[in-house]
């Protein structure tokens, strides 16, 4: 196979060709390059990625690079068409196989597999099971990549019974490697996945969960208005984006849906209530980039792929942090900036414990709710929280969530914070939150003297403080991922490594003041924006040329260009064919379908003339990036022999020399020695011994080599 010929420098610069070629991106991610190794290796692999982390090149570009097919496992239909579509908008060939489509449809493309037209193969888990005993030998496959891989733990949140049975592949075909990705937080899941695929020695990639593009707000105790008007706001601030409100009932989401509607905003609403049709129609429409705003329950967003969502609104708290955090993880996937509001009120706690309490777990409900209270409530980063409750250490204040924005007054908490953990220490981790309060006031409590906790060195050392404030400091501490409370030890307060360090070293700890009955911290009016500078202007112009494209083409609008590519335009300004190719996000097809569009755009904005693309000038560019003349055909869509008449011109020009790559010794001589025999027929005679058209080239060949020899 290719990759075991290839040493470590080889892989990567052909890795970072392809990343060139089909993505247009310039560099690798943080790990993407890791992982790609790791399975070109063929060693087992986890991938453990927030959403928009960017998985979906790790196992794209191996394929690339290697001759066959991969597997790429799934569970949902939709996800599949879109992806293949996404993939075949950059030039890379992938199919589906599924339910969906007619069989002579699935048939053709497991034909095309086994030609070896196809590199990414999308397919559910119980079809793949079925249909591979039956698949030829002649289809070479690379590896397993199993996507949304927590789908097979009971533990996580979107069990599928049709994952567990994967492990049958295994010893299906003990030989291939298999990568399995998800984007799941959660711990206990995370170590069933190589586990249930019966993993050998996996190599294991987590990357941080922090998504620092999405700026956090918490606003409380809002009225209908306010909610309405915030998510308006938000709407004019991004009139051709879209965004989802999450409400927590249908009738919420109607009754904001029509709200919007009633003020003039493209928004639809979803919900499981709807009929299936209604619900198919109002996805589609925010997929192509038509709606502002889609309003619904949590059952939207599961088969949701877009990467431009630039903002979400929960119109009520979320019942836990893990449906919180997938929830707001579907903003910005493009990495661009994008914006979470909540809003919390009583009412919604209300209900939400009541739910807590009808469920069949009741106490660990009850235990999510709270967390989640904390973080509506905090008066830390809220970054810092979210990150703490998937285990993950911040160790700095994120700057865009509200409460660093609107950062509350802070003092020295060294001293507290210290004598709690060296308390917590010193009682074993043996002492909840409130008999830690006790041990630290000092109090005389039955339960607490009986178990020796007044012995040790901390009681009493914090009698000055009052019980509330301890309370509010404790909860920083949690916030802060100092402590940690054993939930499934009768909620023990632990000292987390983290905190370890922080108890021995000698920083100052600062901590907001806390305040126990706060007044609600009065929020920032934004500014109304009136003046829109030339280059918000441009984005906008971007925009609607992307959206006439979409719209035209019939391709969802980030398909075409993503939100980063669109602001990496109108940073760099490209005016030319060469500069807009060479932009960050640009794969070569997409530079070659769509630069007349939007150069069109960017040179109206600065005042240019349309732009003027020699068409041999394309060929150029892509010869040089090494593509062979069907390709450049096949991507341009025009016939192999304009192609190979443009290399004619571009050699009678001076401006290619490289043709031995796509002229073979043995053609030219063919055309030489029939030449020479014919002089007057030979071009009839090579019509069907040479590619269509390349007897074109081949005077132009020969042209030049006179003119050298002459
Ligand atoms: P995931 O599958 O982890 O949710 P994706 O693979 O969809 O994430 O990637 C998210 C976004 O990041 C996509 O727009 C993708 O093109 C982009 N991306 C991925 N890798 C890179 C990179 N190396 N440089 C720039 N953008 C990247
Ligand atoms: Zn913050």
């Amino acid at each position: 196979m290719t990759n075991n010929v290839l040493n470590i420098h080889d892989i990567d610069e052909r890795a970072h060709t392809m990343l060139r070629r089909f993505y247009g991106y310039s560099s690798f991610r943080p790990m993407q390059l890791e992982i790609i190794r790791s399975i070109l290796s063929g060693r087992d692999t986890i991938v453990l990625m927030p959403t928009g982390g960017g998985k979906s090149i790790t196992f794209q570009i191996p394929s690339l690079m290697m001759d066959g097919c991969t597997i790429v496992v799934t569970p949902l239909i939709a996800l599949m068409h879109d992806q293949v579509a996404a993939l075949c908008a950059n030039g890379i060939p992938a199919a589906t196989v599924n339910s969906s489509q007619s069989d002579s449809d699935n048939r053709t493309i497991i034909e095309a597999m086994a030609n070896g037209h196809i590199k990414l193969l999308y397919i559910s888990p119980e079809r793949l099971l079925a249909d591979m005993p039956r698949w030829s030998n002649d289809i070479r496959i690379n590896f397993i990549a199993i996507d949304e891989a927590h789908c097979i733990s009971r533990w996580g949140h979107d069990f599928r019974p049709d994952y567990t049975r994967l492990s049958e592949i295994r010893h299906m075909r003990p030989d291939l490697p298999v990568m399995a990705l998800t984007a799941t937080a959660d711990r206990l899941c995370r170590e069933d996945i190589g586990a249930q695929l019966e993993m050998k020695n996996p190599a294991l990639f987590v990357s941080s969960f922090d998504r620092p593009n999405i700026d956090l707000t918490v606003l409380p105790n809002p009225g209908t208005r306010q909610r309405i008007d915030t998510i308006c706001s938000l709407i004019e601030r991004h009139p051709f984006d879209s965004g989802i409100v999450y409400c927590l009932s249908r009738k919420g989401a109607e009754s904001v849906n029509e709200a919007l509607r009633d003020r003039g905003y493209k928004s639809e609403v979803y919900h499981a209530g709807l009929p299936a049709e209604q619900r198919q129609k109002a996805q589609n429409r925010f997929k192509s980039g038509t709606l502002q705003a889609i309003c619904a329950t949590v059952a939207f967003g599961m088969g949701i792929n877009k990467s431009n969502i630039r903002w979400i609104v929960h119109t009520n708290m979320p019942a836990n942090i893990e449906s919180y955090y997938q929830e707001i993880g579907r903003a910005g996937r493009d990495g661009m900036p994008a914006k979470a509001i909540m809003f919390y009120s009583m009412a919604d706690l209300i209900t939400l414990r009541n739910f807590a309490e009808q469920s069949g777990q009741s106490a660990i409900n009850a235990e999510k709710l709270k967390r989640m209270q904390q973080y509506a409530e905090s008066m830390v980063c809220r970054r810092r929280i979210l990150l703490s409750y998937f285990g993950e250490t911040a160790t700095h204040d994120c700057g865009h969530c509200d409460v660093c924005r609107n950062a509350p007054a802070r003092y020295d908490a060294s001293t507290p914070v210290r004598m709690a953990m060296s308390a917590a220490i010193r009682v074993g981790q043996q002492a909840g939150a409130s008999m830690l309060v006790d041990i630290l006031r000092g109090s005389a409590r039955a339960d607490l003297m009986a178990r020796g906790f007044n012995r040790i060195k901390t009681y009493g050392a914090g009698h000055d403080i009052p019980a509330p404030i301890w309370n509010a400091t404790l909860l920083q501490m949690l916030q802060m991922g100092f402590i940690e409370i054993a939930y499934n030890m009768g909620g023990r307060i632990t000292v987390t490594d983290y905190g370890r360090r922080i108890l021995m070293s000698q920083e100052p700890i600062m901590l907001p003041v806390p305040e126990v009955y706060t007044e609600h911290r009065t929020k920032q009016r934004k500014q109304p924006k009136t003046v829109i500078t030339p280059d918000e202007q441009l984005l906008i112009d971007l925009k609607k040329t992307r959206t006439d494209l979409s719209a035209k083409l019939g391709i969802p609008a980030d398909m075409i260009l993503g939100d980063q590519v669109l602001a990496a335009i109108v940073s760099a300004k490209p005016v030319d064919f060469r500069t807009f190719a060479g932009t960050e996000g640009i794969g070569d097809r997409k530079a070659v379908r769509y630069s007349l569009p939007f150069l069109r755009t960017i040179r109206k904005s600065l005042g240019m003339t349309p732009p003027q693309i020699a068409s041999p000038d394309i060929t150029l560019y892509l010869l040089k990036r090494e593509y062979m003349p069907h390709e450049i055909a096949g991507m341009r869509d025009i016939k192999q022999s304009t192609v190979y008449g443009h290399i004619a011109r571009l050699i009678d020009d001076g401006k290619y020399t490289d043709f031995d790559r796509i002229v073979s010794p043995s053609q030219y001589k063919l055309f030489v020695n029939t030449r020479n025999a014919d002089p007057t027929g030979y071009i009839d005679q090579l019509k069907n011994r040479l590619p269509d058209g390349m007897i074109t080239l081949l005077l132009a060949i020969d042209r030049k080599y006179h003119d050298k020899t002459d």
